[in-house]
């Protein structure tokens, strides 16, 4: 329309301010070392929390016997079990089960939710078959992922500070939940017992580790972002003090699944309303609605290779209403390309920014060698574009040479099992 802008200045506009060129890049890096080291050096040195895992050994391909993992990070928790046979046989057998938890249990007791957790892994305890084996006077072990804020104090310690994504269940903050879970196994007569207690950044790089010694690093990029990294202790002063929670922070705004798509709506919007992007300044009502457009839906937009852009063009009528003609589904792609690119582009400054800190304090051994870099999570296994241009930050800072060294790679629901492997390496019987 004739009072509108028009969309080509708001594009150049976002363009220009989402851009991450080198020295950018650089600072993102440097700057993650730097709260790294920051983080490392006192409790809340840092916005960037430290957290410390108290995983002192990791899985070498020798564990032997049957473990089981128990991973609860959301409205879902899934069991599993995996009889390791060392070097050699490696994984002999594994198996998973997954299990909805009742929504009337997130708003409940400790108690409740916590012997409902027992209860379903003892079922599934009981359909162990003869591919699975106990050795004589041991009882079942199991390394436990559980993807809420805990203030750990050892491999089988960790205090909730507080429940999030939804679940209000009262009588747990301030108690260790590795003992919540030893009573109400206890409650039910079973024979099984936490022997680690483990975020699902560090199952991920136990996973990975377990088939390659050079994993040194694991980030899951999924609705959140966190990664995990192995530290010389050494380099950790703070560790006789004791550390805390991790907040969201802008850094994660802008390259995590839960915000991607978010990010793109609020443009829309402001491209409807000021650039005239659905036709004069209509805004589609259904478009102001925070977080109608997900990641999904923008990854989804971005594969379409169809001439009409015809994918684009049923995303936006679905998601908000709205006839689009094919200008303004270029517009719309474009758009999403600028934001997956600085979301992936700034996701692989901070790997370099580990990756950095860890050359800083071994001087040569990560850089002048393989290293691994394990990824998870749905944002990363899902989205293509998001991928390379991670990829390609990551090999733009470090430059051709050390790049390759420097191996990024998917290493697929590797977390249930690197919990188990960790219960394994850590087992009470070793
Ligand atoms: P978690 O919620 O534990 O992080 P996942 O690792 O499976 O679980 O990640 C799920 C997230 O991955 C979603 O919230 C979404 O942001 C992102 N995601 C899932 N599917 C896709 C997809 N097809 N394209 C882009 N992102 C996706």
């Amino acid at each position: 329309s004739s009072d509108s802008l028009g969309v080509a200045p708001i594009l150049t506009k976002l363009k220009k301010n989402c851009a991450t060129p080198l020295p950018v890049l650089r600072h993102v890096a440097d700057a993650m070392a730097v709260d790294m080291r920051a983080g490392l050096a006192v409790d809340g040195g840092s916005d960037l929390k430290m957290i410390l895992s108290y995983v002192d050994t990791l899985p070498t391909g020798n564990e032997k016997g049957l473990f089981y993992a128990l991973d609860l990070g959301g409205t879902n928790f899934r069991v599993l079990r995996v009889q390791l046979g060392g070097k050699e046989e490696r994984v002999i057998a594994t198996e998973f089960e997954q299990v909805s938890i009742p929504q009337e249990l997130m708003f409940g007791t400790s108690e409740e939710l916590f012997d409902f957790i027992a209860s379903a892994l003892g079922k599934f305890a009981q359909k162990e078959g003869s591919n699975f084996a106990l050795p004589q006077g041991r009882t079942r072990e199991i390394g436990f992922t559980f993807s809420f804020p805990v203030k750990q104090t050892s491999i089988r310690t960790g205090i909730l500070i507080k429940w999030t994504k939804g679940f209000a269940v009262s009588g747990t903050a301030g108690k260790d939940v590795v003992a919540c879970l030893n009573e109400a196994m206890e409650r039910q007569g079973m024979d099984m017992q936490v022997s680690a207690l483990v975020n699902d950044t560090v199952g991920t790089l136990a996973g990975a580790r377990y088939w390659d010694d050079d994993v040194m690093v694991a980030v899951i990029l999924g609705t959140g972002t966190n990664a995990c990294y192995v530290e010389r202790v050494d380099t950790i002063p703070k560790l006789a003090k004791g550390i805390s929670k991790s907040p969201i922070t802008i850094f994660e705004k802008t390259i995590s699944g839960m915000y991607l798509g978010e990010i793109v709506r609020r443009v829309l919007v402001k491209m409807a309303k000021d650039g005239g992007l659905f036709g004069g300044s209509y805004v589609p009502e259904k478009l102001v609605t925070p977080f109608v457009l997900r990641t999904p839906d923008i990854c989804a937009m971005q594969q379409d290779t169809s001439r009409d852009l015809e994918a684009v063009e049923s995303v936006l009528y679905d998601v908000a209403g709205v006839k689009s003609d094919l200008s303004a589904r270029k517009t719309v792609v474009d758009i999403c390309d600028t934001i997956a690119k600085r979301g992936g582009r700034l996701a692989g400054a901070g790997i370099v920014g580990i990756l950095k800190k860890m050359e800083e304090d071994s001087k040569g051994v990560v850089f002048g060698k393989r290293t691994v870099v394990a990824m998870d999570g749905g944002l990363y296994e899902h989205y293509p574009q998001y991928r390379e241009y991670l990829q390609e930050a990551v090999t733009e800072l470090l430059g051709s040479e050390i790049s390759k060294n420097v191996v990024i790679e998917h290493s697929k629901d590797g977390s249930g099992i690197g919990a188990a492997l960790l219960a394994a390496a850590n087992s009470k019987y070793e």
